[in-house]
């Protein structure tokens, strides 16, 4: 069976190092080393964590993945409830697990791979939704206008 990928095992070392070079590295910044590697410069973690927001985990396509509010998204584990921006510069933020990822997994398991696709029932699906433009109101016509 093809397992749900995680963070751990979607952002692997490039070819180069060993197979283990990113053994110790936490899950939620695995992403800041893949991406260092794909773009070839210094990519900082972020230094905040920005409280009171979080963001859902959704499976999509056989992945968990967390979206942001910029567009972008990446792939999160459920082993470190953390995501943060190679993007737009987001701080940490909390990502919201299932109290059992393991079974929304084996849930999905029947499924071929690119048909398991999950939501967080609690998932508003608003996290990132800006807020409604407002229409701008017509001046209201004054009678020196009207000559
Ligand atoms: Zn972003």
């Amino acid at each position: 069976m093809i397992p749900v990928a995680r963070a751990e095992s979607f952002y692997l070392p490039p070819p180069q190092l060993r197979a283990d070079a990113w053994e110790l590295v936490p899950g939620a910044e695995r992403v800041f080393r893949w991406y260092e590697y794909r773009v070839q410069r210094r990519v900082s973690l972020p230094e905040g964590f920005i409280v009171g927001q979080q963001v859902y985990a959704r499976i999509n396509h056989n992945r968990w993945v967390v979206d942001c509010r910029c567009g972008s998204a990446q792939v999160a584990t459920p082993t470190d409830q953390r995501t943060a921006c190679t993007e737009c510069g987001l701080g940490w933020i909390t990502v919201v697990f299932p109290d059992d990822p393991d079974a929304v997994e084996a849930g999905l398991a029947e499924l071929p791979p690119d048909d398991r696709n999950w939501v967080h029932p609690e998932d508003p699906g608003t996290t990132w939704l800006a807020p409604a433009p407002t229409q701008p109101q017509p001046e209201p016509m004054r009678a020196e206008t009207l000559r």
